[in-house]
């Protein structure tokens, strides 16, 4: 009977599990939840975002136009959300941003057409890439609850300026080098940058007083990292037999 009962109960899927964890652990560090549109207008999107008109990184990002709106998207990111924050709220801002994102590619082990990230914003007049380095890594190591380094490298997207990619040390040989890292001892986990002063100036912010960072990170591979998880689809079609397995 009290198996019977058990096995009628639902629960909250492997992904909502990840992002409640993800912004509890963000909460205890002070950043607030934020939250925007799925469809976007093309200004939200990449416009505010720094993204020259004609810029080949509109087409990197394998956009899905919306058919009959003139320039709308189904956003690529959700960085849309920085700038509409930004529009609404004064510094010191920080805030977690968990969202849906869609890309037109073809799905495959570890691409699907619509995903998950989560977006970080901080600005105040103090913060700096160091700030930066202290949030992931503590972000970093709750999330894994293993001691962690990060590695930053030089990197480009049009919203930030430097532009970095985060490396993280391999949780699980402990940069010894395995499978999971590709036996380099490190795993890319993030995107990441100084938040471009015309990003700041489209938010309506101070640029000459304010600086601030942001990130991107993919929650389908830190869930997949996580948890060994070696297919993107199988977060996405609602097998039983997968979910119950959280
Ligand atoms: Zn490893």
């Amino acid at each position: 009977m009290d198996d019977l009962n058990k096995n009628k109960k639902g629960h909250l899927h492997p992904m909502t599990q990840m992002i409640n964890e993800i912004n509890s652990i963000f909460s205890d560090m002070g950043f607030e939840f934020a939250d925007g549109p799925e469809m976007e207008s093309e200004y939200y999107n990449f416009d505010a975002l720094n993204f020259e008109k004609n810029h080949p990184a509109r087409d990197m990002q394998d956009t899905f136009w919306v058919k009959d709106k003139e320039n709308t998207v189904m956003r690529t990111h959700t960085s849309n959300v920085q700038i509409r924050y930004m529009e609404n709220n004064k510094p010191p801002i920080r805030i977690i941003v968990p969202g849906k994102v869609f890309r037109n590619e073809a799905t495959d082990a570890t691409h699907e057409a619509q995903f998950y990230q989560f977006e970080g914003l901080m600005v105040d007049e103090t913060t700096t890439l160091g700030t930066l380095k202290g949030v992931l890594k503590t972000f970093l190591e709750k999330f894994f609850s293993k001691d962690v380094e990060i590695r930053l490298r030089p990197s480009y997207f049009p919203f930030v300026e430097p532009g970095i990619e985060v490396d993280m040390s391999c949780f699980s040989c402990e940069g010894k080098g395995c499978s999971i890292c590709k036996s380099t001892g490190w795993i890319e986990v993030l995107g990441a940058g100084m938040v471009h002063p015309n990003v700041l100036k489209a938010g309506g912010i101070d640029s000459e007083k304010y600086q601030g960072f942001a990130f991107g990170v993919g929650i389908d591979r830190l869930a997949m990292l996580k948890y060994g998880i070696d297919d993107v689809r199988l977060l996405y079609q609602g097998d039983l037999r997968f979910v119950n397995q959280f």
